[in-house]
């Protein structure tokens, strides 16, 4: 039965691990896989993170199922994080959280109610973006096409990208990324967002909006502007938030599909559908992390614990992104490299190209994707000079 399988290549990350392991340079340097790095090199838990499970094992009475939403608290702590405490969305009972495993699987909630209720509509994505995005939509059914983002000379390229949202058709979806881009790390301007809002009210669009860096960029309130922004101004918005990299709970898969809309009772409508796709794709949501993230915002003590440990990864990444732009200066390359500190949150487009990516591995030891995309947790203060100097070598 099995005998015309055939093999695919792995993923190109997965890939890129395994050869920095193997690597034997005492500098190197992975700038590649797509978590959060202390100075250390590690990916912590945080501690409210830790306090939060402590309570939870010893208050916990049950393992019962927690049904397709997930559990309530936790829909209760989240909408308000990503949507604001006081947002006029949820003072009209317009928006339902749905417990999701991960972000990914909230985009794969999303995109299963796109694909059975909304059947003749395509999506359209951001070229580049993140390849999974490609792979869930796909797997869905819909019919996916790109909108351009960043130009020839590594910029955010928003007269290309407005002039083909201007041309989508009516009803299709828009992907859009809230903060922190992914792969590039170029974000939209509050006056952008402000454009493409009257686009998308004007082509009648419906956006798809995946937040899955609350607080990475500039602050939990500064990256939900243009989440909030649909929210409070469109009828229709559907958000994918994830709690992987702002709780550092990557492997608990923790994520949410928010979906918006014009009143109550489509709210509920729409509501009842999402929790049959949730149950035919994996019935209930894992419980621990949506307990973890419940424990912390409900309790003001954790919570203050947590955003003070959040603002620091924040603070660590945005002061990298300058010091490694400061680090280029002798070599003058502070200009040509600009843009890495002009980005946001964990990923950047360095403009680095594919033959200088495979330079720096095989000369240098130092690990990121051929795209040229940096995991800028994965600089360091220690590692800052050595990275500096192998960029300047591969740009000679
Ligand atoms: N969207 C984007 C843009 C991402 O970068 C990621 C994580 N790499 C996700 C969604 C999914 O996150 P999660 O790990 O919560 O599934």
């Amino acid at each position: 039965m099995f005998e015309h399988i055939e093999r695919v290549p792995g993923d190109a990350i997965l890939g890129l691990i395994e050869a920095f392991k193997k690597d034997t340079n005492p500098q190197k340097v992975d700038l590649g896989v797509g978590v959060y790095r202390d100075e250390n090199g590690t990916t912590p838990v945080m501690r409210a993170v830790k306090e939060a499970e402590a309570r939870l094992l010893k208050n916990e009475t049950t393992k019962t199922y927690i049904g397709s939403h997930g559990a309530p608290e936790y829909g209760k702590a989240v909408l308000p994080m990503v949507l604001g405490a006081s947002s006029p969305v949820l003072e009209a009972n317009r928006a339902s959280a749905t417990q999701s495993p991960g972000g990914t699987g909230a985009l794969r909630l999303a995109a299963d109610f796109i694909a059975a209720q909304l059947p003749d509509k395509g999506i359209w994505v951001s070229d580049p973006t993140w390849p999974n995005h490609l792979g869930i939509f796909s797997a869905a059914g819909i019919k996916l096409q790109k909108y351009p983002y960043v130009d020839a000379d590594n910029r955010l390229d928003f007269d290309g990208m407005l002039a083909a949202i201007k041309q989508i058709p009516q009803g299709d979806v828009v992907v859009l990324h809230a903060c922190c881009h992914n792969p590039t790390g170029f974000d939209l301007s509050q006056q952008q967002w402000q454009t493409v809002l009257d686009v998308v009210r004007e082509r009648q669009l419906l956006p798809l909006i995946d937040f899955a860096y609350q607080g990475f960029g500039a602050g939990l309130d500064e990256d939900a502007y243009g989440v909030r922004l649909m929210a409070e101004q469109l009828d229709e918005v559907i958000i994918t938030s994830s709690c992987s990299k702002n709780f550092g709970i990557y492997c608990e898969r923790t994520g949410c599909l928010i979906m918006v809309a014009k009143d109550a009772e489509q709210m509920e409508n729409v509501r009842s559908q999402v929790a049959i796709v949730a149950r035919e794709n994996y019935s209930n949501p894992p419980a621990h992390g949506g307990s973890i993230v419940s424990e912390i915002l409900h309790d003001p003590e954790l919570t203050a614990m947590w955003r003070e440990e959040l603002t620091e990864m924040r603070d660590r990444i945005n002061t990298l992104r300058r010091d490694f732009v400061e680090a280029l200066k002798p070599y003058g390359l502070a200009e040509k490299y600009a843009c890495v500190a002009e980005q946001q949150g964990m990923f950047s487009y360095t403009g680095l190209t594919p033959e200088q990516v495979d330079r720096l591995r095989d000369e240098f030891g130092i690990y990121m994707v051929r795209s040229g995309r940096a995991n800028v947790a994965g600089f360091s203060h220690a590692n800052l000079p050595y990275l500096a100097k192998a960029i300047a070598a591969v740009n000679d």
